[in-house]
């Protein structure tokens, strides 16, 4: 949308408005000739063959890898980020590399045979910042018979999930409190990541979900009671892994989340849902 003098993006709840060649709060989306434009497109700062339980996939395919791939931005602005070096940053404070859809959906089917390799996953950064980029990526993944993951914030707009959930084969969505006062915290919207979870869910995408416990920001029995209630309504076979934080960006003198914590709130969501991991412990 453009009213002559400034773009205002719609992917994500932010709404930035933008004036000819600014970029927007996730530093990966800009104004350009009355169109807000993927500015990451193709911009790739990290790619390694992970294992899928890395993601954290525990459900799907287990065993296999997968070839992930990172660039830079995030529209949220989490404290205790722990990717924050390319999350965190723009185009001109991250080395990166360039790659077509085509070409990383080739290396992809290249490491099928002997490495095990059974697609792509968005990772690292915020995908959807990115959305089209996953989008035409992910065409390619499936064109070769191979499979897509996002892994995400899930703060993004109905449309967006509505365009790429065709092609998404499994979700790793953070879900990283029960309030939209802990997402005022982190900068995003609450409403938006359940609708995210529920929609991929609902158009049949493999979903599993992600809660960082943070020391005095969301420990509590309530908190985690009021996560695992959200995802029940949804389904209880909905996986959670609940992991543990480490010190990191902003918060990089706090202390870690006692590994006893984290085992006494996975064993209270195991009051609601089928299946609790623990991560990071
Ligand atoms: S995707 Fe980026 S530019 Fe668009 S509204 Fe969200 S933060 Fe702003």
């Amino acid at each position: 949308m453009s009213d002559g003098k400034f773009t205002v993006c719609i992917s994500c709840p932010h709404h930035c408005r933008l004036a000819e060649g600014k970029t927007g709060l996730c530093r990966a989306r800009m104004a350009r000739d009355g169109k807000i434009v993927c500015a990451n497109y193709g911009k790739v700062t990290s790619l390694a063959l992970d294992p899928i339980e890395k993601k954290p996939l525990a459900f799907f395919h287990p065993g296999t890898r997968i070839l992930s791939i990172g660039s830079f931005g995030c529209n949220l602005r989490c404290p205790f980020c722990q990717n924050d070096s390319i999350s965190q940053r723009g185009e001109s404070a991250v080395p990166f590399d360039t790659a077509n859809p085509a070409q990383l959906a080739d290396i992809a089917l290249r490491l099928k045979t002997e490495h095990n390799n059974i697609g792509i996953a968005y990772t690292y950064n915020e995908p959807l910042v990115g959305w089209e980029f996953v989008r035409d990526c992910a065409r390619e993944v499936h064109a070769r018979g191979m499979l897509n993951v996002i892994v995400s914030n899930g703060c993004t707009e109905a449309a967006v999930i509505d365009e790429i959930a065709p092609l998404i084969d499994a979700a790793n969505i953070d879900l990283k409190g029960a309030s939209q006062e802990y997402y005022d915290w982190v900068g995003g919207d609450f409403a938006a990541v359940c609708r995210t979870i529920e929609t991929l869910y609902r158009r049949g995408c493999h979903v599993e979900l992600t809660t960082l416990i943070v020391p005095g920001h969301n420990d509590r029995e309530a908190d985690i009671t009021e996560i695992a209630k959200f995802i029940a309504s949804v389904s209880p076979d909905i996986p959670l892994h609940v992991t543990r934080f480490f010190p990191r960006h902003l918060m990089s003198n706090a202390a870690p989340t006692p590994v006893t914590s984290v085992h006494s709130l996975a064993d209270i969501a195991r009051r609601w849902l089928k299946r609790v991991v623990v991560g990071n412990c």
